[in-house]
């Protein structure tokens, strides 16, 4: 199938991006690396009148350090995030995530803020960023609001983003050497969306687990903590027995749908193993 017809615009800077939204409204669409958008417009799952094509804007590109916050511009690509000694060394997890999104063709175009703002519900970054406690920079042209990332998601490609509004910058604290990080995630091949995924941070004391926040992926239906397998994990031993109590927590807590060729069964089957397996090999930031 082919896109259906559409105009196509390149605002030259950040106000004039923005200058666009708040004249078109919800018929122009920001068109980032294109990863995700351009498919979906060739399944014609979407029917913009606009495209305005926001991948040369330097204002929404770099990462900086700043007071213990690491931010980076919403079109920088997977890539540039993926390679960055910086990501590396204050967030493991978003270097680590990195690797699993889809293969290098697609990194070298996709930006952090088409994925961010996009929200599949199987995608890695989503998840860490609600992990890690992150929040997002959204403009319009008239002014600018800062939104946590747990609170961004509200359900299945569902966002607080409304129209007229572009996502600019994302902020995550740092991680710091007193909390543990994992990331896991179970696909077909490398690369291809996760069937089951997840990001966690961790306080232990011990062997005992202190404090736990784990988002999980592809087996839910949008990025947000798992407040019960939470609240049950702390106080237990490592490493974590088989028992009933996590497999009947992840159901509530992710409240799976069976689709196609997985059932919902099977991905809290998938989320429990990943849990313990994660939660067995959690890594501490000076580690790496
Ligand atoms: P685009 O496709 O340009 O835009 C996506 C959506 O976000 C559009 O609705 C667009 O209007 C909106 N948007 C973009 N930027 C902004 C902004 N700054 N503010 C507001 N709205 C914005 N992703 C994963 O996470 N994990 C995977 O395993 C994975 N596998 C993939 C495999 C294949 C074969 C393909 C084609 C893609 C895969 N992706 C995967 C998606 C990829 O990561 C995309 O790069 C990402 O989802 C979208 O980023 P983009 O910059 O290409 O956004």
């Amino acid at each position: 199938m082919k896109a259906p017809n559409f105009r196509y615009m390149k605002p030259a800077s950040l106000d004039q991006a923005l200058d666009v939204l708040a004249r078109q409204g919800a018929a122009a669409v920001p068109l980032a690396g294109g990863q995700s958008l351009i498919a979906t417009l060739n399944l014609r799952l979407s029917a913009p009148d606009i495209l305005f094509d926001i991948s040369d804007l330097d204002e929404l590109k770099g990462i900086r350090v700043e007071e213990g916050i690491v931010s980076i511009g919403a079109g920088t690509v997977h890539a540039d995030i993926g390679s960055s000694s910086l990501v590396r060394g204050h967030l493991p997890l978003v270097t680590e995530a990195m690797r699993h999104v889809a293969h290098v063709a697609i990194r070298n175009r996709g930006t952090i803020g088409g994925s961010l703002a996009y929200a599949d519900p199987a995608a890695e970054i989503p998840a860490c960023s609600v992990a890690l406690g992150a929040s997002f920079v959204i403009a319009s042209a008239k002014g600018g609001r800062v939104v946590r990332a747990c609170d961004f998601y509200n359900g299945l490609f569902e966002t607080d983003l409304a129209a007229g509004e572009l996502l600019t910058e994302v902020r995550l604290p740092q991680q710091n050497t007193e909390e543990k990080w994992g990331f896991a995630e179970l696909a077909r091949r490398h690369g291809d969306f996760a069937l089951a995924g997840l990001a966690a941070i961790c306080r232990h004391d011990g062997n005992t687990v202190a404090a736990a926040r784990l988002v999980y992926f592809g087996c839910t239906d949008y990025a947000k903590l798992a407040q019960r397998v939470a609240a049950k994990l702390c106080g237990q031993q490592l490493p974590l027995e088989e028992s009933e109590w996590l497999s009947q927590a992840l159901a509530l807590d992710l409240a799976p749908t069976d689709s196609p060729g997985l059932r919902a069964a099977t991905k809290i089957k998938l989320a429990t193993t990943l849990t313990r397996r994660t939660l067995q090999n959690m890594r501490a930031l000076s580690a790496d």
